[in-house]
């Protein structure tokens, strides 16, 4: 592999995704490897925000929520086709990650009765570990934690072994927060299904950078965040998806009016909706919900491959140049090395790390500290160049041969 800056700038200049730089802002203004964190703005957000405050609330006020009970089934089914691989009525935007995550997990449970474990992975995201043993507590049920390696990700055997006639729900995320590494859906699917439980995935770090194929992995059900590498927007509701298959058989623990059947004749007791809708709760937030239609709308117009492709393409750079140049400086890649078992984003791993991170903040990078001791560098494929790549390890390089992050904090500040 040639390492040098001009092969990154041919790269970019062979990039069929190149010109959705454009489409982002703030492209210009430093080196930014956290888009599996927050996302960009895209250009076309703010004036989509303003004509929902000022036509649809300011001039049509009430009469626009015609158009407004619409909102999460339209963007769940851009969602679901354009990004997710599932059907139309499958997936619905409602909530956050952590409550959708709630909802579809006591769901699902209660569709496994008799059986009393639920499983999730030890190295899984904190809001999915607690939300699973908050359940359990609530529940009288079992967390059977598998262990997962903290670079490598989850070994199927190890899964394997944890599955049995008691579980009733398996949570999983598809792309491992820290490292990065990616879990075959219809491989667990099987598995799982071979055992009677169902899985509930996260797909936070995924929807937008890998594909899911929901529907040819025949997932059951999953959930994940608008606000990372769909650019939806901090605080932007999350998606839901459920089998059509199985909608009817679930109830979810929150009833809301906006879960149920003839939401407007404000019955005398809840009945749930068919279909998807029976897993939204309340009003929805219909100005973020603006946003994140325009993220979900752009991702889907790049194309699910083509992004997935470009971003094994920019980590397999990272990977690279960390090879190369920062290995006499005690820097190793802490994620798969097999690009194809990595989502789009790397972990290096330095005893020093947290320096390292506020020394390249200084330096026009904003990459992001994990712990124990892990640099995360996120290149999100819809506006991250080759050449950013290259410009970020360089600064990077130069940081630890310089010494420059050895003055900074070893402690990372509390907030209280
Ligand atoms: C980002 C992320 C979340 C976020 O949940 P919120 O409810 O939006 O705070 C949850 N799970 C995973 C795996 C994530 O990466």
């Amino acid at each position: 592999m040639d390492l040098s800056r001009a092969a990154a700038a041919a790269l970019d200049d062979a990039d069929p995704l190149a010109a959705f730089r454009a489409r982002f802002t703030g492209v210009d203004d430093g080196l930014y490897l956290d888009g599996n964190s927050l996302g960009r703005l895209p250009v076309e957000t703010p004036a989509a925000v303003a004509r929902v405050v000022k036509q649809e609330w300011g001039r049509g006020l009430v009469g626009s929520w015609s158009s407004w009970v619409e909102q999460a089934r339209r963007i769940g089914d851009l969602l679901a086709d354009g990004v997710l691989g599932a059907r139309p009525g499958e997936v619905l935007v409602s909530d956050t990650t952590s409550v959708d995550l709630y909802k579809l997990l006591v769901a699902g449970a209660d569709a496994r009765p008799g059986r009393d474990v639920l499983v999730c992975c030890a190295d899984d995201f904190p809001t999915d570990r607690y939300i699973v043993a908050g359940v359990a507590a609530s529940r009288g049920m079992t967390v059977r934690e598998v262990d997962a390696h903290i670079d490598t990700g989850l070994d199927l055997d190890v899964l394997a072994a944890a599955l049995d006639e008691r579980v009733a729900v398996v949570v999983l995320s598809q792309v491992a927060y820290r490292s990065g590494a990616l879990v075959d859906i219809a491989e667990v699917t099987a598995l799982a299904r071979d055992s009677g439980a169902l899985v509930l995935w996260d797909l936070s770090h995924a929807a937008g950078a890998v594909p899911a194929e929901l529907t040819t992995a025949g997932a059951d059900l999953a959930v994940g965040c608008t606000y990372k590498y769909l650019n939806g927007g901090p605080g932007a509701p999350a998606f839901l998806y459920v089998r059509s298959e199985l909608q009817e058989q679930l109830r979810q623990p929150i009833w809301g009016w906006f879960g149920a059947r003839d939401q407007f004749a404000m019955g005398p007791s809840y009945d749930p909706a068919d279909g998807v809708d029976r897993f939204g709760v309340g009003t929805p937030p219909v100005l973020a919900m603006a946003a994140v239609e325009v993220g979900a709308r752009i991702t889907a117009e790049a194309g699910i491959e083509r992004l997935a492709a470009k971003g094994r393409a920019l980590t397999e750079l990272v990977v690279a140049l960390a090879d190369a140049w920062l290995t006499g400086y005690g820097v190793t890649v802490a994620s798969p090395r097999e690009a194809p078992r990595r989502g789009s984003h790397v972990s290096l791993a330095h005893p020093q790390a947290w320096q390292l991170t506020q020394a390249l903040v200084d330096r026009g990078v904003v990459p992001d500290f994990r712990t124990p001791d892990r640099l995360r560098l996120g290149p999100a494929p819809l506006y991250t160049r080759f050449v950013d790549v290259w410009d970020a390890m360089d600064r990077l390089r130069t940081v630890l041969a310089e010494g420059a992050h050895t003055s900074y904090p070893t402690e990372r500040a509390r907030v209280t």
